[in-house]
């Protein structure tokens, strides 16, 4: 494990909107460039420079006028995250700490497989579901990422990845960092127009994921979502009395609405859902458990990732990862039960990098 911390020289001036270069969407470009008499194919070069290849200074932008460069550096800001540390995991994964213009700051993960990457993404500043075993839940939160912030984490890190044999760049996002991007649905989607676009990242729909800890009428807008991206959803538990225990927003939209939204959006797009299942010792772990899911999802065809749980250094003393024992036990039922499921394996553990270990913070732990 090796500690890095730099303030990159990307500095980043301001927030979102009209005027923030990674906010534009490619029709916000077109209409901007052809108001300044440019023509059409100019709003193409710069969505090039900027997502295929990552090249975030106009003064490089070398097919533009050097009058174009002067006014897009004085009209249209290029905001970046600030990267305040990167941490490099034994395994190949690196976490990233990012500091936005406001001070605000956000964790990313960027996972390897054999150079096959996944950038693991943040939508929110903290998060306000508290869910008992999620150390950014015990952050609480402070705002939504704009749509600028959330595109900047996955390209700064984009530019970071070495080119391996023409393997450039990131495979796979996942929003499944800090934060619900359920609750911060305008922006993620946005994001996601933007990472989709064929003239901008062109990163294809399978390779997106979005992980919802269940807001039912975010769910039910994805099932009419024009990119058929997947749909991960954090279960964690069958009975409302234990997800309620777990995950305090199963009050607001407890399992039968849930489930609703979810056969529904199953129906509408055709497309299996994943179901997140994070294995707490003792907690829900149990095997009856497995039985219990598979009468709720009956019908479903869910494909099951289980997450051990790992413990953050603020969560709850009590909750321990379940065993490899126990584990076997609740992956033998789910096998008898005929639900494809897969144990993800930890990545990222000795830099708090690993599902539900992000907290933004600075201090090395390890
Ligand atoms: N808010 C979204 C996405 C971010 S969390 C959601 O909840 O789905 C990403 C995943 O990590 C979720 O499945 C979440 O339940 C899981 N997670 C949170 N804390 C964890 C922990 N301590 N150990 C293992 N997984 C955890
Ligand atoms: Fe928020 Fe997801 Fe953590 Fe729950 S698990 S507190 S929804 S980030």
């Amino acid at each position: 494990m090796e500690t890095r911390t730099s303030l990159s020289e990307e500095a980043s001036v301001s927030g979102a909107g009209e005027n923030d270069a990674l906010s534009l969407s490619h029709e916000q470009w077109r209409a901007r460039l052809e108001a300044w008499g440019e023509p059409r194919f100019r709003a193409d070069q710069i969505c090039q420079w900027i997502y295929g290849r990552r090249v975030f200074d106009y003064h490089e932008m070398s097919n533009l006028s050097k009058a174009l460069r002067e006014r897009l550096c004085g009209e249209v800001l290029m905001t970046l995250p600030i990267q305040i540390q990167e941490r490099d995991s034994s395994d190949g994964t690196r976490k990233f700490l990012w500091q936005m213009a406001d001070g605000a700051r956000v964790e990313s993960v960027l996972l390897d497989h054999g150079g096959h990457r996944t950038a693991c993404i943040s939508t929110q500043v903290g998060c306000p579901l508290k869910c008992a075993f999620c150390a950014t839940g015990a952050l609480g939160f402070t705002r939504n990422l704009t749509v600028g912030e959330i595109l900047g984490q996955f390209l700064m890190m984009e530019r970071r990845c070495p080119d391996r044999g023409g393997q450039e760049g990131i495979n796979n996002i996942v929003f499944m960092g800090m934060g619900e991007p359920l609750l911060n649905e305008d922006n993620v989607l946005e994001a996601i127009r933007r990472l989709n676009h064929p003239k901008m990242r062109n990163l294809g729909a399978r390779h997106i994921t979005i992980s919802t800890s269940g807001i039912v009428p975010g769910i039910e807008d994805l099932a009419d979502f024009e990119i058929p991206i997947r749909l991960s959803v954090s279960l964690h538990a069958p009975s409302d009395e234990l997800r309620s225990k777990l995950m305090p927003v199963n009050r607001k939209y407890p399992l039968t609405k849930l489930v609703e939204a979810l056969r529904f959006y199953r129906k509408r797009t055709g497309e299996r859902i994943t179901i997140e299942y994070v294995l707490i010792d003792g907690v829900n772990d149990n095997p009856q458990l497995a039985y219990e899911m598979a009468a709720l999802l009956d019908g479903l065809e869910p494909y099951v990732n289980l997450i051990p749980y790992n413990p953050a250094p603020d969560g709850p003393a009590e909750f321990r990862r379940s065993d490899d024992r126990r584990i076997k036990a609740f992956c033998a039922a789910l096998t008898a039960l005929h639900i494809e499921f897969e144990v993800r394996r930890e990545r990222g553990a000795d830099i708090l990098a690993a599902c539900g270990q992000l907290a933004a913070r600075v201090k090395s732990h390890v």
